[in-house]
């Protein structure tokens, strides 16, 4: 038997695109060393940019998407992987141009893949996925460029979506003070239950555009979303701070000055899960399953199946997603 079960978006003609659950045939995966054998896989913002038919994301359709996918090797022309081994691919070309974790079968590069590590199931390891090895980099990146507990508060916005609520889970765990930016008033109950000290509301953010500078606030920042907020929260780092920028939800471009750099010595640091060396991505997996292991993390997440994905889809888009969905691909 080689058909197998995966969703995919086509164009259904003058620019619409429509999303179902199909049967595709293993002979028509790319090529590639290792054949997976899907068990979860978790939607992120990308996989709606993609399979709404986003051709900055994907290129050519009709497509699967999925950014993220953790299940058992089937086949592998590579020593480094063996039939039954349980592997972890996140990123590269998976489910962008490549038919992505929203299947049964992916088959992939030997270089894209990580074995999953011991302290993470795969379930476990999907609840995190691209959103959780994000959030990690962000966080990362600011304790490399100084950030330590007790330095003050860090912010982060967007803090309901996938990658802002690990990273509100991750920085509370690691015992830093956390204020919460969103834009839901319903979900304050939900931020504190993952560790956020303080609630503050988007809009707040989203003023004080015009001044040159803002009262110095933040030690540090995750920020999700880019636009205007994060104009804000550069203005807003106390002296010598960072925020990482790893998001684009509220708009790719972003007014800037020198201002905050070249009198407060500020840092606006880039972060990218997807084309960084495997290295790198396996050395955070061994983080995330080990010393910043999630206690909770089945709790934090909603299951779905692949025939849930289209209105999930449709509610991502919209921002209104809160907290992770895995997917389970049976
Ligand atoms: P989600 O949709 O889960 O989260 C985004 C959150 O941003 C929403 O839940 C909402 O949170 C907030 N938001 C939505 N719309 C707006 C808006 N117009 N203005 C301000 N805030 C808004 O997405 P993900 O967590 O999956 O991804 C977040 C971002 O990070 C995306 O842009 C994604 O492309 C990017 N990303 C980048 C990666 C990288 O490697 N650099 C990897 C993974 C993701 P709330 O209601 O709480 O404010």
């Amino acid at each position: 038997m080689t058909s197998f079960k995966a969703l995919q978006t086509s164009e259904s003609g003058e620019g619409r695109f429509e999303t179902s659950v199909i049967e595709r045939d293993i002979n028509d995966l790319p090529s590639g060393e290792v054949l997976i054998r899907v068990s979860y896989s978790s939607l992120n913002y990308k996989d709606a940019l993609s399979a709404s038919g986003n051709r900055g994301v994907t290129r050519s359709f009709p497509h699967t998407p999925g950014i993220d996918a953790a299940g058992t090797v089937a086949e592998s022309s590579v020593a480094e992987f063996t039939k039954g081994d349980e592997v972890i691919v996140t990123g590269y070309d998976l489910g962008m141009n490549t038919a992505g974790g929203f299947g049964q079968y992916i088959r992939v590069p030997a270089a894209w893949v990580i074995k999953r590590p011991a302290g993470l199931s795969l379930r476990e390891s999907m609840a995190l996925g691209t959103a959780g090895l994000t959030a990690a980099l962000c966080i990362d990146k600011l304790e490399q460029a100084g950030l330590e507990p007790g330095d003050g508060q860090v912010l982060v916005t967007g803090a309901t979506g996938g990658v802002g609520s690990i990273a509100v889970a991750l920085l509370s765990r690691l015992g830093y003070n956390v204020a919460a930016v969103t834009g839901k008033a319903d979900q304050s109950e939900f931020l504190t239950q993952l560790g956020a000290k303080q609630i503050v509301e988007r809009s707040a953010l989203q003023a004080g555009t015009e001044k040159p500078m803002l009262k110095e606030q933040w030690a540090g920042a995750v920020d999700t979303v880019g636009g205007d907020i994060l104009f804000n929260v550069v203005k807003s780092l106390q002296r010598g701070a960072s925020v990482s920028c790893c998001g684009l939800t509220a708009g790719t471009a972003f007014q800037g000055s020198v201002l905050p750099f070249i009198l407060r010595g500020v840092n606006l640091l880039g972060v990218d899960s997807v084309e960084i060396p495997l290295v790198v991505k396996a050395s955070m997996w061994d983080k995330l399953s080990v010393q910043w292991k999630l206690p909770n993390l089945d709790e934090l997440v909603q299951e779905i199946c692949l025939d849930d994905l289209p209105i999930a889809i449709e509610r991502i888009l919209a921002g209104q997603q809160t907290g992770r969905l895995v997917v389970r691909v049976d």
